[in-house]
């Protein structure tokens, strides 16, 4: 009977029509022999801000890659807005286009002016008009305080500057979901305000984002939780006030103290 009940649970828990944006049902993943995802379980609504920190090599990157199919798992389910991530690569496609990511390394392309990194993937994924693809790539260049740069190429910009771009170029393809991967970790200190006000703002306007960052003045600012992970597993999950004022766990507190 146990057995029933927990299965009835699971299968209300993935109810495509859900208004989960992220599911991540008992998610494993390997590198070779190495297991580095050991069962994550996470629901994110919509609208909501989640901020995940833990040591280098906890796997916070991979589980974030594994929601935009950068990387693959192999047991437990990943749903992302009601579409479930097998090998049906039509539907990763989908997927992809509506779930952004930002990286550490703004990964924009050197040859292409800033305008042309933004409009690239509405042109060629979307189909749209170079025309209209201009307009709202300047659009979210505007938004980032940067559209005077539109026509310069990323190496003639500062690394905060490119990170904006970075994001506008994922907003012109209107995600619904943004996950970003340390945004600031290869900054210089005085552009990492910058960068951070662009994802504030973002998150005021109801963007769903999963952000990896160790900046923890931004977890307080805007997350509705912070997550904890160590060697493959969310240790800990809770509001940014429980989270630093009442880690639950011995190895959150070691890790709270090294950082802050
Ligand atoms: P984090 O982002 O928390 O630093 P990662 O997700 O990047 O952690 O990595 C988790 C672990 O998986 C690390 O031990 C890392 O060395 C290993 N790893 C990451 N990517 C690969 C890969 N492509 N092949 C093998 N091992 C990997
Ligand atoms: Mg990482």
């Amino acid at each position: 009977a146990t057995t029933m009940t927990s299965q009835a649970v699971q299968t209300s828990a993935i109810d495509p029509k859900a208004e989960a944006a992220v599911q991540m049902i008992d998610v494993h993943k390997w590198y070779g022999e190495f297991h580095v995802l050991r069962d994550i379980n996470l629901s994110v609504r919509r609208g909501e801000r989640i901020v995940i920190c833990g040591p280098s090599g906890s796997g916070k990157s991979t589980m974030i890659r594994c929601i935009n199919r950068l990387e693959e798992h192999q047991k437990g389910r990943i749903i992302v807005d009601g579409t479930e991530l097998t090998n049906d690569l039509k539907r990763i496609d989908e997927v992809r286009r509506d779930v952004g990511m930002v990286f550490q390394h703004f990964n924009l392309f050197p040859h292409l002016t800033i305008l042309e990194n933004c409009t690239l993937a509405p042109i060629w994924v979307k189909k749209m008009p170079k025309k209209d693809a201009e307009e709202i790539a300047m659009h979210y260049l505007k938004r980032v305080k940067i559209p005077e740069q539109a026509n310069k190429y990323p190496g003639q910009l500062s690394g905060g500057q490119q990170q904006r771009v970075a994001i506008a170029r994922s907003l012109c393809m209107s995600p619904k979901i943004m996950l970003f991967d340390e945004p600031t970790s290869a900054l210089d200190p005085e552009m990492v305000k910058e960068v951070l006000d662009t994802m504030v703002g973002l998150a005021e306007e109801g963007m769903t984002m999963l952000c990896v960052t160790h900046e923890m003045g931004f977890a307080r600012q805007v997350a509705d939780r912070v997550i904890f992970m160590d060697y493959g597993q969310i240790v800990e999950m809770n509001t940014p006030d429980e989270f630093f004022k009442n880690p639950q766990h011995e190895r959150t507190k070691l890790f709270l103290s090294q950082i802050l």
